[in-house]
Formats: structure tokens, C-alpha cells, sequence
């Protein structure tokens, strides 16, 4: 065993004391058996939310109809889920009520997929009814059970599959994707939310391109938001070689490929519930990026852009016209980095000082004369420090 299980082995211990069952399970003992990084740990174990709760000092309630305790111990968190079976499934979506049980095997038996249905012990023994081990090994996704049942019970499945052929770079066991083509269209029944989390991290996996293919392959396209009509936008993003992408720069792609307009990228989105601040991001990158393609930034579009912004634009302008170089990425920050001031802030004269200098109260006439002098400096004609810019302005007459 390695870190981080080794941190977490004591909370397996401290349950087992109490005289209850514990195991490592899901993606981290997967990612465990890849080799791979591994992310956050689950723990599921046949102790109550409630005897969780008495045996940890401190513990969140993150999802207690579900079963699911998050345990903070030694500046860890690992959520800590009671096994339990999802019996009743309502309209295709999650289950209407879960049963707690005491048995391992049942609450492995209720997830997706073969090689995310493995336990493991403190000892690193592992507890595998469904050879979600083989399949590891001979990479394929397959269900725990029969595939239509499952999709049958949760649509989003259909959609997870996908999205661990993305980041496992697996393929998807021949009868799992029968039913799934079999069956996609009871993905219209899922909430967007859920939707968007798995289409996320599908646009952040390694192997994206041969997902969004399957995406299309499936048409699981018909049932997310704003991409129902798009089947020509979806074939057009699979054209350029985006590896050097990174997860938000791909949702502008997929936004470029749809040649959306500044209200249409945040109406689509919107539509998947994407944060605010993240969409105004978005449209700000593809502002620059349409700039780009028809003249070369000023270094005025530098510092109003700010780095993280005119960097996302400058390398999707080199995809989507097959660049392979990195020289214009270094030129462009070469002259960033020559910026007298990067931001608005650094500038040494602030409003008041402009009301105090020319005796006269505030109004419009304050910012632009900020920005005279903002553009001043960032031209090089002007020093950034008080003193000058008093000078200057008086001299220009600029009050
Ligand atoms: P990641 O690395 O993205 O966290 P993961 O496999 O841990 O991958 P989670 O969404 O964190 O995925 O879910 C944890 C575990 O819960 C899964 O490994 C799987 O066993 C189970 N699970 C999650 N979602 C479902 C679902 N819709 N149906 C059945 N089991 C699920
Ligand atoms: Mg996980």
C-alpha cells in the first residue's frame, strides 16, 4: 500500500475497533491498480451515518440520504458512505430511496461499472466479486450486470462510460455498448448538472478526441444542452489536434466550432449551468481570440486581457489554424512582461488624487482622465509615478 491510502488506513482501523466493516472502494483503488494519480478516497463501510458520526470528532453532513458522511481526520477529508442498494429506481434518474445494508458485496453489485465495483482492505487485500481487476487489465468498461439494467436504472451512466473512455483512454465492452446505443435516449430524463460534471471531466481526459467520436457515434449529442442540432459543429471540432488544450479552452472550441456570438456563448452555457464567472471568462478569451484572427494585439490588448486570458486565445488561434509552433506564445509574453504596470492598480495615481490636484469634485471626467494617463504609461510615454504624472498632466493641460 502507498500514500494516500496509508494516511487513510487509521480510519479504516477506527471503524473496524467500533466492530464494523471498512473498505477502500470506487476510483481511487482503480486508479490505485492504474498506477494513476489518485484523487479523493471513498470509504464505504456497514456502520450507519449516525455510528459514523459517533465514532469520528469531526464530520460533515454532505449526503446523508445517500448514506454519505464526509470525515475529516489529520487535515484529510474522505467521505465515508454506508453500504447500501438503490432498490427502487424512478424515471431512469437515481434511485427514489436507498436501503442501508450490512453487506459489501451488495453495495459493490450497485455500482456502474466492473473496475470502479472493487473493495480493498487496510491490508491492500482486494474484495473483486466482478473481476473488476481483469477488466482493468484488459481495459474495458463493462457493467456490473446486465448493461440495458443499468442504463436502464440510471441514464447517466451511458454518460460515465463515455467520460472513463476519456480519461482512462478504456474501451467500452461490446454488450455495455449495445445497450447504451440501445437505450441513449433515456439520457433526456437526467438533470443537466449531472450531465455537465461528466461532460467536463470527458473534455479533460486524455483521450477526449475519442470520446467526443463515441459522443457522436452514440448521439449522445441529441440529449445535451444546446448540441441537439449541432452533429456538423461536433464533426468540425474533431478535425483539429487540441492535446495542448486545457479543459476551458476546449469548452471555447466546442463554443468557436459552434460559431456562437458573444449572447449566444453565454445562452448555451447558461444552458449548462455553468457558473457566471466562468462564462464571462469564456466570452472574454473568444473576444480576443476573434480579434486575433484579424490583427495582431497591441500591447494595450495584452494588459486589458490579462495573461491567463490572451494566453487560452492566442493557443486556440494556433489550433484551429494547425500552428505547431510556440514562438508567437513567447513573443507575446515577452512583451507582457515588459508592461509598466499589469493592472489598473499599479498605476500611482488614484482618483482622489486627480480631484485633489485640479480642486474640482468627482465625475466622468475622472476616469477618462485615468485612462489618458493608464494609456499613457502603457505606450511608455509616461512614467508610473505620482510626481510625473502630476507634471504631465498639468503640462498637457489635460484638466
Ligand atoms: P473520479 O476519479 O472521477 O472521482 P470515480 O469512479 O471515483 O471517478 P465518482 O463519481 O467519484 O467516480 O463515484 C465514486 C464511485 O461511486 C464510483 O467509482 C462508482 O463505484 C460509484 N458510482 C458513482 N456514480 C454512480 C452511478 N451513477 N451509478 C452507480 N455507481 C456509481
Ligand atoms: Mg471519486
Amino acid at each position: 500500500m502507498k500514500e494516500p491510502f496509508l494516511a487513510a488506513v487509521p480510519v479504516l482501523t477506527k471503524l473496524e475497533s467500533a466492530g464494523y466493516e471498512a473498505y477502500f472502494v470506487g476510483g481511487a483503488v482503480r486508479d490505485f491498480l492504474l498506477k494513476k494519480e489518485i484523487n479523493d478516497i471513498d470509504i464505504a463501510t456497514s456502520a450507519t451515518p449516525e455510528e459514523v458520526k459517533q465514532i469520528f470528532s469531526k464530520t460533515v453532513d454532505v449526503g446523508i440520504e445517500h448514506g454519505t458522511v464526509l470525515v475529516l481526520y489529520q487535515n484529510q477529508s474522505y467521505e465515508i458512505t454506508t453500504f447500501r442498494t438503490e432498490a427502487e429506481y424512478e424515471d431512469y434518474r437515481r434511485p427514489k430511496a436507498v436501503s442501508f445494508i450490512r453487506s459489501l458485496k451488495e453495495d459493490l453489485q450497485r455500482r456502474d461499472f466492473t473496475m470502479n465495483a472493487i473493495a480493498m482492505d487496510k491490508d491492500g487485500n482486494l474484495i473483486d466479486p466482478f473481476h473488476g481487476e481483469l477488466s482493468i487489465k484488459n481495459q474495458v468498461i463493462q457493467t456490473v450486470g446486465k448493461a440495458t439494467d443499468r442504463f436502464q436504472e440510471d441514464a447517466l451512466r451511458m454518460m460515465r462510460a463515455v467520460r472513463f473512455v476519456s480519461q482512462l483512454s478504456f474501451r467500452i465492452e461490446e454488450e455495455t455498448l449495445t445497450a447504451l446505443e440501445d437505450l441513449v435516449h433515456l439520457l433526456g430524463k437526467i438533470a443537466i448538472e449531472r450531465k455537465q460534471s461528466e461532460f467536463d471531466k470527458l473534455l479533460s481526459g486524455d483521450n477526449r478526441k475519442q470520446a467526443l467520436q463515441l459522443i457522436l457515434q452514440t448521439k449522445i449529442y441529441l440529449y445535451l444542452p444546446g448540441l441537439s442540432n449541432q452533429e456538423e459543429s461536433l464533426k468540425l471540432i474533431l478535425e483539429y489536434k487540441f492535446d495542448r488544450l486545457t479543459t476551458r479552452e476546449m469548452w471555447a472550441l466546442l463554443v468557436y466550432c459552434l460559431k456562437l456570438k458573444n449572447k449566444e456563448i453565454e445562452e448555451f452555457l447558461r444552458g449548462w449551468r455553468m457558473p457566471l464567472k466562468e462564462i464571462r471568462e469564456i466570452q472574454l478569451i473568444m473576444h480576443y481570440l476573434n480579434k486575433r484572427f484579424e490583427v495582431n494585439w497591441s500591447s494595450y490588448d495584452l494588459y486589458e486581457a490579462t495573461q491567463e486570458i490572451f494566453l487560452s486565445a492566442e493557443v486556440l488561434y494556433l489550433v484551429i489554424n494547425g500552428f505547431e509552433s510556440n514562438d508567437s506564445i513567447q513573443h507575446y509574453i515577452q512583451i507582457y512582461e515588459g508592461l509598466p504596470i499589469k493592472a489598473r492598480s499599479e498605476m500611482d495615481v488614484t482618483g482622489n488624487d486627480l480631484m485633489e490636484w485640479f480642486n474640482k469634485s468627482g465625475g466622468p471626467w475622472v476616469k477618462e482622465l485615468l485612462l489618458k494617463v493608464e494609456q499613457a504609461i502603457l505606450a511608455g510615454s509616461l512614467v508610473n509615478n505620482k510626481k510625473n504624472i502630476k507634471e504631465w498632466l498639468t503640462e498637457c493641460n489635460h484638466n
